[in-house]
């Protein structure tokens, strides 16, 4: 089957969060079953050359978007043939992909991502221009929805078309006035179109014109249908409900391979525990802590965001260091919480500590140095750390929310893999963290935990394979 991706973000090439993980391991796991992939994307500063791209399509100019071309390469580490959108005056410049160098969203992040819709979308009717006609069209996340949208205004016979949530809460919603100039039909402005409470929500375009919509798994496709998970949108998404599929995210096996793992001190498998603890006396090494192999550790690793409970998790730091922990934080994100982390690291040396930004390799090393990595989500589509986690040997803990739900068994089951807790204040976190303490204690229990985990297939071949079996319905 011939199918066109169309993303903001693809690991290998550019990265914020879970969504760029997702887009190239689905890619890849598909082009490896046989199916004829392409993936289009924004060409971000230093793409083309990461890519190795050379023009593919020259496509005239684009307004004040000026002169627009598409080029061909591939997403380094794959097979993916990858189409990237060359609009100089839109991408490249320093700063990331939505963000400039200050932090500050680009105020033309509607023309940008506006453009990669448009251009998606006549990829999509191939014919004389791309001469490769998809029989589906994937769009992933407000910044690629508007291509599903173009697809349905032109009436022609098009690709079927899937859309998939990554996050409902980022859903590109802007002043009608901010978008005069994309070349949006009057329908754009008009509820049964983009019209969301007055503004023009590009979202919108992939829940009202996908032939199917997709989200990261079963609980969260539940969760955005009632009103304190919608976001405004659960209406419109239990209208669609007979169309809307929850399918867990997979993870890369081959980077994420605490076997093979060159990010890490020692590499093991299931079973090597002292190889496991050269790990975690690294990292404890690394980043500042009391350098104790059997003192139990805490990591996390996230965007510092409301989204991500990280207050929780700061707020059952004082019980979880009176009773022995240890506690590492990796990321970044709000000020604020940022400053909350550095204060705890500053109170508690050598039992606390935080390392603020944004560092891939790091981020191994706290997957297979911790004991337990935290996730302590108010919502949380789907998640990949508690699967990087389970992988590593490092047991969760989670809040029963979303993808958080559907991966992590309570410790209390016969299988469980980690510690899953329901409520949203600070005493359930602690309360999952202690019992965390308290069950690594039991060192019998914990190995079994940790096989499990370890034992646990969340690959991408059989994600591919569930995709795969929508894109044939
Ligand atoms: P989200 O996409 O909402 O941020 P996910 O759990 O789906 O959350 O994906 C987050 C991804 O980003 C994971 O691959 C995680 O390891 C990575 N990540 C987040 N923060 C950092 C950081 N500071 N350094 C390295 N990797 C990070």
């Amino acid at each position: 089957m011939r199918i066109l991706q169309v993303a903001s973000e693809a690991f290998g090439l550019v990265k914020t969060g879970g969504l760029a993980d997702v887009t190239a391991g689905l890619s890849s796991a598909l082009v490896e079953t046989g199916h004829d992939v392409r993936l289009v994307l924004p060409a971000y500063r230093g793409c083309l050359e990461a890519a190795k791209a050379t023009p593919r399509f020259e496509l005239g100019s684009f307004g004040d978007s000026g002169p627009v071309r598409v080029c061909e390469g591939r997403l380094p580490g794959t097979d993916v043939v990858t189409w990237l959108v060359d609009a100089p005056l839109r991408f490249d410049r320093p700063g990331g992909p939505y963000l400039d160098v200050d932090g500050h969203d680009y105020a033309d992040n509607p023309q940008r991502f506006g453009l990669l819709g448009r251009v998606a979308a006549l990829l999509a009717m191939g014919g004389a221009l791309a001469g490769w006609r998809p029989d589906v069209v994937h769009a992933h996340d407000w910044q690629a929805a508007l291509s599903l949208a173009h697809l349905a205004w032109w009436g022609a016979p098009r690709p079927k078309t899937v859309f998939t949530i990554h996050n409902l809460h980022f859903q590109g919603r802007y002043a009608p006035g901010d978008v005069q100039d994309l070349g949006l039909p009057a329908v754009a402005f008009a509820t049964e179109g983009l019209e969301l409470y007055g503004t023009v929500s590009f979202i919108k375009a992939g829940l009202q014109y996908a032939d199917r919509i997709t989200t990261v798994s079963p609980s969260y496709a539940r969760e955005i249908c009632e009103p304190t998970g919608g976001e405004g949108l659960d209406g419109l998404l239990r209208h669609r409900g007979d169309a809307l599929r929850g399918i867990l995210n997979g993870i890369d096996r081959d980077v994420w391979n605490p076997r093979t793992d060159r990010a890490i001190e020692a590499t093991f498998g299931p079973s090597e525990w002292s190889a496991r603890a050269k790990n975690k006396h690294a990292l404890q090494a690394a980043v500042g802590l009391q350098t104790d192999v059997d003192t139990p550790l805490f990591g996390a690793v996230s965007r510092l965001a409301w989204q991500k409970g990280i207050d929780l998790l700061l707020a059952a730091a004082p019980s979880v260091i009176e009773r022995g922990g240890q506690i590492v934080v990796v990321g970044s994100g709000d000020p604020h919480l940022e400053a909350q982390l550095s204060d705890a690291a500053a109170r508690w040396p050598g039992r606390f500590a935080f390392f603020c930004g944004y560092d891939e390799p790091l981020s191994h090393r706290v997957f297979a140095g911790s004991d337990m990595i935290a996730v302590p989500s108010r919502f949380e589509p789907c998640g990949l750390t508690q699967l990087y986690a389970l992988r590593y040997g490092a047991l969760p803990i989670v809040r029963a929310t979303g993808g958080l739900r559907d991966t992590v068994l309570d410790a209390s089951h016969p299988d469980g893999v980690g510690f899953v807790f329901e409520g949203l204040e600070p005493a359930s976190a602690t309360d999952a963290m202690l019992r965390g303490l308290s069950t690594y204690a039991d060192r019998g229990k914990w190995r079994q935990m940790q096989l499990r985990a370890m034992a646990r297939d969340h690959g991408w071949p059989q994600v591919a394979g569930a995709y795969a079996q929508l894109y044939d319905e």
